[in-house]
């Protein structure tokens, strides 16, 4: 099984890449300005920097110890590693070729 968090933070790199060269391809267009549809108004590069802002900040906040016999994530009450918190933001990225399915979301 590969490392949750190196997946998580691979995924969000690409995320951040996705979301800079959108913003350099609206930048100064007319279409978003005047004829966009809300869903293109709605997702925006600075909404998906956001977003991939939030998600570190979930990252930072969750890890593993060794503890006994099983790793723990150290912030969600000492739930078994990889926790419910991380297997759910690993969710939009299921079809990805690293993805493990033991990640899944039951
Ligand atoms: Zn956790």
């Amino acid at each position: 099984m590969s490392c949750i968090l190196t997946f998580l933070h691979a995924r969000l790199d690409e995320d951040q890449q996705h979301a800079q060269a959108e913003a350099v391809l609206r930048d100064d267009d007319p279409y978003f300005v005047n004829e966009a549809s809300n869903f293109e108004r709605c997702f925006t590069p600075e909404r998906m920097r956001a977003e991939v802002d939030a998600k570190r900040r979930i990252l930072e906040l969750h890890s593993s110890t060794e503890t006994l016999d099983k790793p723990k994530c150290t912030h969600c009450d000492w739930q078994r590693w990889p926790c419910p918190t991380l297997r759910i933001l690993t969710v939009p990225y299921a079809n990805h070729l690293d993805y493990d399915p033991a990640w899944s979301v039951r």
